[in-house]
């Protein structure tokens, strides 16, 4: 398995419950776990929110699966650089590609390149410790948008408005945890360009938000408004009624409305008749603010050269990117009205509004990037295959041995859990291959190859028994805090309690 996140996990497992119940020996399955990272779990680790640790007790599910003798983790151990396409070709019978998906598609708007403006996987890394990021990142807005309206984009303002005596139980490393006592986020605007019943939100994780103390959520009451008589056009009348017709058919998006409503609903209780209103009640009150903003899509981010360290500004700029100096930050997100269309889409209205903020974050979606010799569609940013069987190209010819699963199989979409029926699918096929004696014979598939092909190339790989000496390390720091667990700050570190080369000679 080139990749050691819940695609590649499961994978090893499926392919684990497959010998045993196809190989009387049950020793006919060798699986090394590969992972240009010292730790497994891929973004089960580097990307679930650490105020979420219901979902980390999957890692305890993970960990049983890879605590199974016949598999080998290799991490610390990158695919294109440590090994080629060529030598796992050589060492191994079948190869799993699961290298999920770590990069932020970009949002195609002047601006993006703007200080200040950053994708949602730069901060997660950040927060959730990646060995490899900068231990630094920047908390110094004030008034933050979130662009989209996935559970990425919750994760992000939710963590945005978090103080550190709120992540005290969580793993984050230490130098995180201090990051958080800098953070000045009073405002935090979700925004997306559809309307409510159009976001990808869960309602379990919209919910989570109603329970930070100290964080007031505004909604603007006119968002949720599907009354088709309150609209001027025919389009928009059909866009209401599709909405209207959504909300009550679908059961997910009754419940994510039904949140929102809760939220305008109190906002009209106390009088407050307008998000404004609400949002400014909310500061007056002390409280921090998430505030929705829908039917609104990014047009630039806006710069200006002015701004302070912390890149503030409370007022609306005239300035856009492509005037700012080489030093400018974000002063403002320009954002464009949109309204249904009758085909269930959306359309600009031309009208335009500046919302000022000292920062961006785009949480519009990952992506995958490719593998040196490995066939990569462009377009989709996925491995070409059917249904788990690498092809040559999109539409093309399976390249035998070859397979994939997960995030860099399908596209970044789906929870952890479903990368196991993605990963029984793959297996399924690899394992009908064998069956069938069409998986190519590796040219030297002693199993301690690799490690010595490793070796001679001074790669300080940490496997299995390493990486638990890592994951006891970090038990214990955290045990000393009062904590399940916290994280190391980077690799070095994992290395140096990892013992490097010499503990994986032994
Ligand atoms: C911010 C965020 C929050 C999320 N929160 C949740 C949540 O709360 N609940 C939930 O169910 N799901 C959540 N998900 C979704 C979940 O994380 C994914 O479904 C899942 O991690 C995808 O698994 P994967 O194995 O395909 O990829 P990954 O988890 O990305 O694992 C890929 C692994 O491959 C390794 N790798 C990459 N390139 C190489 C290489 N060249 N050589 C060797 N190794 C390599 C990586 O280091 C990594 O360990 C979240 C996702 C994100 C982005």
């Amino acid at each position: 398995m080139i990749g050691s996140g819940p695609a590649g996990v499961y994978a090893s497992e499926a392919l684990l419950e497959w010998s045993d119940s196809h190989d009387e020996s049950g020793r006919g399955v060798v699986v090394d776990l590969i992972d240009r990272l010292p730790v497994p779990y891929g973004l089960l680790r580097h990307g679930v929110a650490p105020d979420h640790p219901r979902i980390k007790g999957i890692a305890r599910t993970l960990e049983g699966i890879a605590q199974d003798p016949r598999i080998r983790f290799l991490g610390n151990v990158e695919f294109g650089t440590d090994l080629t396409l060529a030598d796992v070709r050589r060492l191994y019978h079948a190869v799993v590609f699961a290298t999920g998906a770590l990069t932020d598609r970009t949002m195609g708007i002047p601006g993006e390149d703007l200080a200040g403006s950053f994708g949602a996987a730069e901060f997660v890394t950040w927060y959730d410790g990646h060995p490899d990021v900068d231990p630094d990142f920047p908390l110094t807005a004030r008034r933050a948008a979130v662009v989209g309206v996935g559970n990425v984009a919750l994760d992000v303002a939710r963590m945005l408005v978090r103080t550190p005596e709120q992540l005290e139980a969580t793993d984050i490393p230490e130098h995180v945890r201090e990051g958080f006592a800098g953070n000045t986020a009073q405002i935090v605007s979700v925004v997306g360009r559809r309307g409510p019943v159009y976001a990808k939100f869960t309602p379990l994780e919209l919910r989570e938000m109603a329970k930070i103390e100290g964080v007031t959520v505004v909604v603007d009451p006119d968002d949720l408004d599907y009354d088709d008589d309150n609209t001027d056009t025919p389009a928009q009348s059909a866009g209401s009624r599709a909405a209207r017709e959504l909300r009550e058919s679908d059961r997910r998006v009754g419940q994510v409305c039904a949140q929102l409503e809760k939220w305008a609903g109190a906002q009209r209780d106390a009088g407050l008749a307008t998000a404004d209103e609400a949002e400014a009640a909310a500061l007056a009150a002390g409280d921090k603010v998430v505030r929705f903003r829908f039917n609104r899509a990014p047009v630039e981010i806006v710069g200006g050269g002015e701004a302070g360290a912390g890149g503030r500004s409370d007022s609306e700029t005239d300035g856009g990117a492509g005037e700012a100096g080489a030093d400018a930050r974000v002063t403002a997100l320009r954002l464009e009205i949109t309204e249904p269309t009758a085909d269930g889409g959306v359309r600009g209205t031309g009208r335009t509004e500046d919302l000022p903020v000292d920062a961006v974050f785009r949480a519009v979606g990952y992506r995958s990037s490719s593998l040196e010799g490995v066939p990569f569609a462009d377009r989709t940013a996925t491995i070409p295959h059917d249904e788990g069987r690498v092809l040559d190209s999109p539409g093309g010819d399976p390249i035998p041995g070859l397979f994939t699963a997960g995030w860099v199989k399908r596209g970044p979409t789906g929870v952890i859990g479903t990368n196991r029926s993605c990963a029984v699918e793959t297996v399924g096929h690899l394992t009908e291959d064998l069956a069938a004696g069409t998986l190519p014979d590796p040219a030297d598939g002693d199993p301690q190859a690799v490690r010595e092909l490793l070796l001679e190339r001074g790669v300080e790989v940490v496997d299995g028994p390493a990486w638990l000496a890592i994951d006891e390390h970090e038990k214990g720091l955290g045990e000393a805090a009062g904590r399940e667990r916290t994280k190391l700050p980077n690799r070095a570190a994992m290395i140096d309690v990892a013992g490097g080369l010499s503990r994986c000679q032994q």
